[in-house]
């Protein structure tokens, strides 16, 4: 019998957890054995007794639950925490089978230690974005609710109503907000901040979005026509210099209008692109608001930190790193359908491990399996990061 383990998420800040009591029965019910560590879920508002009616036993010792699992379902990379033995990805067994946001181009240590104890990795940010796959797809699960709390963050540090509001003391003009990147986190930001009766403008370098961003009601800014930004597999490529200037240029008279800017632009594999100059927050309203969500790949404003509040010439700056963690529960609820459907496919009829290299979904995650680092641009990461400078 397959042997599930759920470990608590020990990262600072991080609330969600690999598995709901849902995604536990829904194990149980394909004939897994379902361990999860005391407290895992709790962050995330899933209590013990209820993995427990799901059908999960509790582990109170890490330690013994990491080294007896087949499978580890984890939110973040495995990492050294105290109160455990030792490193996480040490802890499990060679064979064993590990899901989760491994982040692979930021951990090369952990794929390493992955592939040497001989641990069959997927990682989610890997999932490829077919049709096949959506059930899967956790990087849009989770940037959705990004986009949607960033615009709460934005409403709630702005001193002004959202909404156009008609009153007895007058009229409330509604607040003008700008949104930069218009991919799965974008375009809740825009449906958000329409709810809330904002005047919503958009910024992205993929003409394909406009029609979206105007299915939503917000208002697309149009940019240099010469250079199209669609990249591969539906994503941005990277603009040159002279484009972002341009683009720049074209935004900030938008910006200087704005009360609220979310940015969410990335391209992948690169850092964010820098459309929001220190020079264009000054030109801003002094009590606007900057959300940038793009932060942990350097950011989309020159200003902004990772989880710290700036302020510059009146204006706010925030860069929230993982903004799903904020906003636990149903981040863990999706999160969790996400891993399963994912485990599902590594599962034969018979509830057996049956890892299929054959399907493109397995094959895209996989990062780590049978000693080698499967990943190619991870692999290659690695092979230069060990030539000698
Ligand atoms: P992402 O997080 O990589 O990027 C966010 C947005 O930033 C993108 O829209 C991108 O075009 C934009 N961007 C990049 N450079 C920019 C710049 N200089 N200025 C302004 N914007 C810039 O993208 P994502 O949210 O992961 O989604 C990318 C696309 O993939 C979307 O169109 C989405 O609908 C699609 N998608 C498809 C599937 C699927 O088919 N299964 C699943 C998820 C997403």
């Amino acid at each position: 019998m397959v042997k599930v383990f759920v470990p608590r998420e020990r990262r600072p800040g991080e609330t969600r957890v690999g598995a709901t009591p849902e995604t536990v029965r829904r194990m149980v019910k394909l004939g897994l054995e379902v361990a999860v560590e005391r407290g895992a879920g709790e962050a995330s508002l899933f209590q013990d007794a209820e993995y427990e009616t799901a059908g999960a036993h509790l582990v109170a010792d890490p330690a013994e639950g990491w080294p007896n699992a087949d499978v580890v379902l984890k939110v973040t990379p495995p990492g050294i925490f105290e109160g455990l033995p030792g490193h996480e990805a040490e802890g499990l067994k060679p064979g064993a089978v590990l899901i989760g946001f491994l982040a692979p181009h930021r951990n090369l240590d952990v794929v390493r230690t992955l592939a040497a104890g001989n641990v069959t990795s997927l990682s989610l940010e890997l999932v490829p974005r077919v049709t096949r796959a959506q059930s899967m797809d956790a990087l849009s699960s989770q940037a959705s609710i990004g986009g949607y709390k960033a615009v709460l963050l934005a409403a709630w540090r702005l001193p002004k109503y959202f909404p156009l509001l008609m009153t007895a003391a007058g009229t409330i003009k509604p607040a003008r907000v700008v949104i930069m990147g218009a991919g799965v986190a974008g375009l809740q930001a825009i449906a958000t901040a329409k709810r809330l009766g904002a005047v919503v403008e958009v910024s992205d370098v993929r003409p394909a979005v406009k029609e979206q961003v105007e299915s939503l009601g917000g208002k697309f800014i149009e940019l240099p026509a010469a250079e199209s930004g669609e990249g591969q597999g539906g994503y941005a490529r990277e603009m040159g210099e002279d484009f972002l200037r341009r683009q720049r240029e074209i935004v900030q008279r938008h910006l200087s209008q704005a009360d609220a800017v979310i940015t969410t632009a990335l391209v992948p594999g690169r850092p964010a692109p820098r459309l929001v100059t220190a020079e264009m927050v000054h030109a801003m309203r002094p009590g606007s608001v900057i959300v940038d969500l793009a932060v942990e790949q350097g950011g989309n404003c020159e200003l902004s930190q990772p989880d710290r509040e700036v302020v510059e010439n009146g204006v706010v700056i925030i860069g929230p790193s993982n903004l799903p963690a904020a906003m636990p529960h149903d981040a863990s609820l999706l999160y969790a359908r996400n891993v399963f459907a994912l485990l599902q496919l590594l599962l034969d009829k018979e509830g057996n491990l049956a890892v299929n290299l054959e399907d493109e979904v397995v094959a895209g995650a996989l990062l780590t399996h049978a000693g080698k680092v499967t990943h190619p641009a991870t692999a290659e990461r690695l092979t230069s990061s060990e030539v000698p400078a």
